[in-house]
Parts: structure tokens; sequence; C-alpha cells
């Protein structure tokens, strides 16, 4: 293998996507490069020993996480500028990727060592190649913040978003933010449940956002692992049909609810403005 020329002095600082749990996905330029280089700076010791002891990769290992990656960066990039060269890789994926190491990136590049990516896995790659949504146009979200009033107030900023959402979930949040994203979205918008991706259970689910969320509070076994939520972008309504159908919801809720209850929960099945139909919803009663 012949990686990029040295021949300036320096050191070479690569950035290694490893595998994000089918281990037979890392590519056979990460394993040479990892075993290459003077030392491998990784999130975890423990758990990037795994993957050292199977592809028998011997190369040192330095803890570089995101409490100690702005004081270490410094040194690390004296060391690459003396010669040194290094890897970064993350627990799993693809480094920087909602994982450490764009500290010590930028720095390097601003210091004037060079930088060479070592492509491969990446959940949300991985996720939208497989979900069925659009992928000209998306928009990485990474994890949304864990408050519900916080989380809101990021979706509501997402709303008119028309590239396809991708967010990155924790399973012990995952219902709470479906169940957000279904009243803040509308719950007929479309989405896709990617968990566990690459591995034995792995699950690629798609439906409304409203039926979404029921379908993994119903089952607790789909709250579980890793997942990404990808979220159809918004479509600008052809407002005929939206109309007639925001109408004929309108008008089957009012026959059981107060107008304000029907405009509300017409506005959470559609996305449309609650007053716009709260105003619709009192000239309907009108013509009665
Ligand atoms: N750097 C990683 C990458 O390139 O995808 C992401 C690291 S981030 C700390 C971890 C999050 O990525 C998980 O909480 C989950 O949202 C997503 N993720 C990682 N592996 C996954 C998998 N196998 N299936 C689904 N999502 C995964």
């Amino acid at each position: 293998m012949s990686e990029p020329d040295q021949s300036s002095g320096g050191g070479t600082l690569y950035v290694v996507a490893t595998p994000i749990g089918h281990l037979g996905d890392i590519s056979t330029r990460a394993i040479e490069v990892l075993r290459q280089v003077d030392r491998i700076a990784v999130e975890d010791t423990r758990h990037s020993g795994r993957l050292m002891q199977h592809f028998a990769i011997s190369t040192p290992m330095l803890a570089l996480h995101e409490h100690n990656e702005r004081h270490l960066a410094p040194a690390l990039v004296e060391q690459l500028q003396a010669g040194q060269s290094i890897a970064l890789i993350s627990d799993a994926g693809t480094p920087l990727i909602s994982d450490p190491g764009f500290n010590l990136v930028r720095l390097a590049r601003q210091s004037g060592v060079r930088v060479v990516p070592v492509p491969g896995p990446s959940a949300l790659i991985c996720a939208l190649s497989a979900a069925g949504l659009a992928t000209d146009r998306f928009v990485f979200e990474g994890f949304l913040p864990a408050k519900s009033v916080a989380r809101r107030t990021r979706l509501e900023q997402l709303v008119r978003e028309p590239r396809t959402l991708v967010f990155y979930e924790s399973s012990h949040r995952i219902v709470e933010s479906l169940a957000d994203m279904a009243q803040v979205f509308g719950e007929s918008r479309q989405a896709v449940l990617a968990r566990e991706l690459t591995k034995q259970f792995e699950t690629i689910h798609q439906d409304e956002l409203g039926a979404l969320q029921h379908w993994v509070q119903a089952d607790s076994y789909q709250q579980k692992g890793e997942m990404v939520v990808l979220v159809e972008g918004w479509t600008q309504p052809d407002d005929d049909s939206l109309n007639a159908e925001a109408e004929r919801i309108l008008n089957i809720l009012m026959e059981e609810l107060p107008v304000k209850t029907a405009a509300k929960l017409t506005a959470r099945l559609t996305g449309l403005n609650k007053r716009e139909l709260y105003e619709r919803g009192v000239a309907l009663r009108k013509t009665d």
C-alpha cells in the first residue's frame, strides 16, 4: 500500500473509520494504516483494544476523548510536526461524526500537518443508503437535545426544512423523541427508524411518524440498541388537496369536539397552522 508522500518531513494524522457493528466492514487500508502508524488515538482503550486484538494490530494506543481532547491536541500536533504518524479512530464509525476529533484535526490542519482521511462506515450514510427517503439533499442533525423543551425548540426550527432530516438518538429517549417529532412535524410525515445497522438484529422500519411512535412504544424490543431516525423533508403542500383533507378531518373532529380541540388535533395530523384551522372551523360552524 502506498500512503501519501511524507517527504516534507512532518508526520501524518490519519482519520480512520472503523465498523459500526459488523467487523467485516473495516477496510484493508484501515487495517494497514492502523498497523503502520506510530500510535493510535482512541476514545476508549478497552473498547478499541478488542478491535485491535481481532485484527492483530499491536500499535500502542492513547486515550483521546471529549474530556481531554482540547488539552492533548497541542502536544499531539507537536509530535506530528516532529515526524510521528498518528491514526485517530472513535469507538465506532467515522471520527468527528458525533464523536471526538474536531479539535485535533482543526489544530493539525492549522499547523500545516497533513491530515489524511481513511473512509469507511458511518451510521448516518449507512442509514440513508437503505432508508428509501430522498438522498439527493439531506441534513445531519446529530443528537437532539435531551430535554423536551429544548428538543421541541430545535424541531420547530426544522419544520419547513425540505431536505431529508437525519438524527442520531439513544435508546432511552427514542419514544419521547418520536412523540415530539410527531407533534411538531405532524403525525403523517414519513419517517424511518434504522436500528442496529450491520448487526444481528438490524431493523429498518418506515411509517408515518405517529404510527412509528406507537409501533416503537408498543414494543420494548424496538427501543433497544443503537438507532438513527430519518424524517422525510417538508414538502410545499398542494394547497387544494391539503385544504380539502384538513377540512375533512376538521369536520369529522368537530362532530365530537369543540372547535379549539378539533383545530389543535387537525394541526397535529396535517402539520398545518393551528390558528388558521381554528378560524376555518369557526367559519364552518357558522355555515352549518
Ligand atoms: N461516529 C459514529 C458514526 O460515524 O456513525 C457515530 C457515533 S455516535 C457517538 C453514536 C450514535 O450513532 C448512536 O447513538 C446511534 O445513533 C448511531 N449509530 C452508531 N452505530 C449504529 C448502528 N450500528 N445502528 C444504528 N445507529 C448507529
